[in-house]
């Protein structure tokens, strides 16, 4: 989608560090990191947001999670790590292109 900084990164527009990438999936690391290891796992389709899922985006999602987890010690997650969802304003969602946020590489603090 035109004016996503997703799309573009996807499109080969803007820079990323990718560490993995499909035909359905790219995963790169955040420009802004707020742990050691921060990685953003996007589908290359383009939607917002979880009430845009039907049951073909679930089982993708489904794919983004299974994806995630038989990366993990490759990813440098070997510790454990936490995946995070922004959904609208509320959570500060900045970019409109769902997106898993990957965080780990140090134990994380909650609350
Ligand atoms: P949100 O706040 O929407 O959940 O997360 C968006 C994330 O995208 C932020 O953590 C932000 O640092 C990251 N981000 C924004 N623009 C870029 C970019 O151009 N390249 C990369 N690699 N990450 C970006
Ligand atoms: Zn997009």
């Amino acid at each position: 989608m035109e004016n996503c900084v997703f799309c573009k990164i996807m499109a080969g527009e803007i820079p990323s560090q990718t560490v993995y990438e499909d035909d359905e999936m790219v995963i790169f690391r955040d420009a802004a990191p707020i742990a050691p290891v921060h990685l953003l796992c996007v589908p290359r389709e383009h939607f917002a947001h979880l009430d845009e899922m039907d049951d073909r985006r679930a089982a993708l999602l489904g794919r983004m999670f299974l994806k995630i987890a038989a990366l993990q010690n490759q990813l440098g997650l070997e510790g454990g790590y936490r995946l995070v969802i922004n959904q609208g304003e509320n959570a500060g969602q900045t970019v409109q292109h769902l997106h898993i946020h990957i965080l780990g590489g140090k134990t994380l603090p909650w609350g």
